[in-house]
């Protein structure tokens, strides 16, 4: 089969096994379409949403469920997260929408929100790990929302990435991992936000953030909600220790490099603190913030951006890249664990595997 290549992937010559349709000028309908039958046809399909890429299939197919849990070498019992167009899709799939969850979606969807819903009996077991629970999320990327209309199904989708591997927020980075294990790659270049979503749920009047994201603490707070954020995000996991997200156990973005996160409040400290670990270590690379990075006494740096919308876009491209630098030990500079900062934050520290180093 001959399959249309984008420019970039030519020129680095990458061979197409996945059936692949480049959108990033175009945002092709009838590509879309295509690629929608393609799940309806039971088939997996690459698509960008806001937060990174997903591999979605009918979430009310449990073979094509499978098919992703297998491109993927994810667990089996790591539950995935469901993506739907309209509230009536919503209402198949759960049960027991309470006023808290009304609020929430009438605030944040379409956007990077999941809430964690108990389920109808419809729902595939594999989507839902065999839990009574399911996690729903409205995308607002205008190719997500296609694709899932044209299907006029419910789409079940994780992160686009071997299971471990950081999220693909672009697909040069994945097409190595993933080519061939999908059926079909929606391409549309970089994503919005560049870290998944932050995923939620509703206890006793109380929202529980079981993974941080783009929709902060305060963004709910302001809503006059109560906020619990669970110790374990940023905490390292005993195995024997009961989660209320699966997700949270497992090692996740960890480059094959030694990674060392370090933060301080004070700038300067912080710069110190590195420049420290840079005499120490011969072969060292870093990773800092733009307007840092002329203070590091190497040569062998990273830009992870300025803002922290800058570094949740960049970050899981340059935990990618790291590995080809053959160093000895990566430094990353850490952000404050506020707002977005706690998303990041909890990636970083679980790339690092939690070699944390929090100067006062
Ligand atoms: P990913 O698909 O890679 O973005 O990961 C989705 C994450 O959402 C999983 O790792 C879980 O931790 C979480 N999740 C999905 N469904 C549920 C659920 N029913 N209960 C708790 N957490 C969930
Ligand atoms: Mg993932």
């Amino acid at each position: 089969m001959n399959f249309r290549y984008s420019l970039n992937l030519k020129e680095e010559g990458i061979k197409m096994k996945s059936k692949y349709v480049d959108l990033k000028l175009n945002m092709d309908l009838n590509r879309i379409k295509e690629a929608a039958m393609y799940i309806k046809k039971g088939k997996i399909v690459l698509f960008p949403t806001e937060t990174v890429y997903g591999i979605g299939a009918n979430a009310l197919d449990e073979k094509a469920v499978n098919k992703v849990f297998e491109a993927k070498g994810r667990a089996s019992d790591n539950p995935l997260i469901v993506h739907i167009a309209n509230i009536d899709m919503l209402n198949n799939l759960v049960q027991g929408i309470g006023e808290i969850e009304e609020k929430l979606i009438n605030n944040f969807w379409p956007g990077p929100l999941t809430i964690i819903f108990n389920r109808k009996e419809c729902v595939p077991n594999n989507v839902t790990a065999g839990l009574n629970t399911v996690g729903i999320r409205m995308p607002s990327n205008k190719i997500a929302r296609k694709l899932i209309e044209f299907a006029n199904l419910p789409i079940a989708a994780p992160s686009a990435n071997i299971s471990g591997r950081p999220s693909g927020t672009k697909i040069e980075d994945i097409i190595e991992e993933l080519n061939g294990k999908v059926d079909y790659i929606l391409d549309s270049g970089i994503v919005d936000i560049g870290l998944e979503s932050t995923v939620i749920r509703v206890i006793k009047n109380k929202v529980h953030i079981l993974r941080p994201g783009k929709i902060t603490v305060q963004d709910i707070e302001n809503l006059g909600i109560d906020v619990i954020v669970e110790k374990q995000i940023m905490e390292e996991c005993n195995p024997k220790e009961k989660v209320m997200s699966p997700g949270m156990k497992y090692r996740h973005y960890a480059p094959n490099t030694k990674c060392l996160l370090i933060y301080s409040d004070n700038e300067d400290k912080l710069i110190d603190r590195i420049n420290e670990e840079i005499n120490l270590e011969k072969n060292i690379l870093v990773l800092g913030k733009t307007s840092h990075l002329d203070k590091y006494n190497t040569n062998s740096k990273l830009d992870m951006g300025e803002s922290l919308e800058d570094i949740s876009k960049n970050i899981f491209t340059l935990l990618r890249k790291v590995d080809s630098y053959n160093v000895d030990l990566v430094v990353i500079e850490g952000v404050k664990s506020e707002g977005l900062g706690l998303a990041i934050m909890n990636r970083l520290i679980r790339a690092c595997e939690h070699n944390y180093i929090e100067v006062n």
